[in-house]
């Protein structure tokens, strides 16, 4: 059973808002092999209206700081500045227009310029992601708890949370990272029942493209379900568009993505009597431009097919060279040849919606 979604305070990220009752945000990160200003940029601009909310990149010296004006002037979505171990390069990304960076203080080499990184924050408006992770958790906690263990990577986000929170900053959100799936959903779950904080959701490495959609599906999705997380990022070994496409694809699974349809089909088997895997990527393909939150069922035959379409919004059971098209669990039109049944079913969608 589902919980109602957690109450959280609202982080602004440009013109973007997360958290509170804020649709859930995607984001991707620029992969490696974008490797000039230019090469960013159309890599960005490859998510832009494809479901993204904002988008990351990273900041691993001063050239690629001086490069976010020239990125943001081409882009739409809000830029958030990728930092590591270096404070400096947080302050720069700031100076030069980054959004929201993402840093974790623990593994900052000179902690005492935090401080600053946190008043220029402020003074900039620009939000802060405190990006706590297994993989470079602080010593000491490494040492208390004898590894990354949940209750270890919450200690590090509570901490590095209260240190912003004295200093009179709230426009932050915090993430819990792991590439275990287990680990991740229990710090996750220990640290929201503690805070009102937004939360960033992610498996961290989760791996080549099938086992990291499988773990991201599990981890966040399970979150997700229980209320927990404000935004989300699929991080997997593949490309923007793909970690994009499946963060729309657990969030549609859901039912907490409006902006596109969602289809159904069935696996086919020995009663179908229809090219499926055609017809259903013609469906796919015809509903790219629909952008309502419709359920499309897509069956084989009517055995199945008649319990889906009561389902779903509208449906298509396939026959012999033919199909039955359902709208709302009621037969529309008992036989429609092949070839029609893609526009009648986008007739039917349009005069419907
Ligand atoms: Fe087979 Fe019909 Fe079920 Fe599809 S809907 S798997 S064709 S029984």
């Amino acid at each position: 059973m589902s919980t109602s979604r957690r109450k959280t305070r609202t982080c602004k990220v440009g013109k973007l808002k997360i958290g509170s009752d804020h649709p859930i945000a995607i984001q991707t990160m620029v992969t490696g092999q974008a490797k000039t200003t230019k090469a960013i940029i159309e890599e960005i601009k490859s998510v832009e209206g494809k479901g993204c909310d904002l988008i990351r990149i990273a900041i691993p010296n001063l050239e690629a700081a001086k490069a976010i004006p020239e990125i943001k002037e081409k882009i739409s979505l809000p830029l958030v500045a990728d930092i590591h171990f270096d404070p400096r390069l947080a302050v720069a990304a700031l100076d030069y227009g980054a959004d929201k960076i993402r840093i974790n203080p623990g593994n900052f080499n000179d902690k005492s310029y935090l401080d600053k990184v946190i008043a220029l924050a402020k003074t900039k408006k620009a939000a802060i992601r405190i990006g706590v992770n297994a993989g470079s958790l602080e010593k000491d906690l490494w040492d208390k708890y004898e590894g990354p263990v949940p209750d270890a990577l919450v200690e590090s986000a509570l901490r590095w949370s209260s240190y912003l929170e004295n200093k009179n900053f709230g426009n932050f959100i915090v993430a819990l990272k792991s590439s275990r799936v287990p680990q991740m959903i229990d710090s996750y779950e220990r640290f929201a029942c503690q805070t009102d904080i937004p939360l960033h959701l992610g498996v961290t490495e989760a791996g080549p493209t099938l086992p990291g959609a499988v773990k991201s599906a599990i981890g966040i999705g399970t979150l997700l379900r229980k209320g927990i997380g404000d935004t989300i990022r699929v991080s997997i070994l593949d490309t923007v568009e793909k970690e994009v496409e499946i963060c729309r694809q657990i969030l549609k699974s859901l039912g907490l993505y409006t902006k596109e349809p969602d289809i159904i089909a069935c696996p086919t088997c020995a009663r179908t009597e229809i090219d499926l895997p055609s017809l259903v990527e013609k469906v796919e393909k015809a509903l790219s431009r629909v952008h309502k939150p419709i359920t499309v069922s897509v069956m084989g035959c009517v055995v199945n097919g008649i319990g889906e379409a009561r389902e779903a919004d509208f449906a298509i059971a396939g026959g012999k060279n033919c199909g039955v098209l359902y709208y709302k669990g009621e037969i529309y039109k008992a036989k429609v040849t092949e070839d029609r049944l893609i526009p009648e079913l986008l007739n039917l969608i349009q005069k419907k919606t």
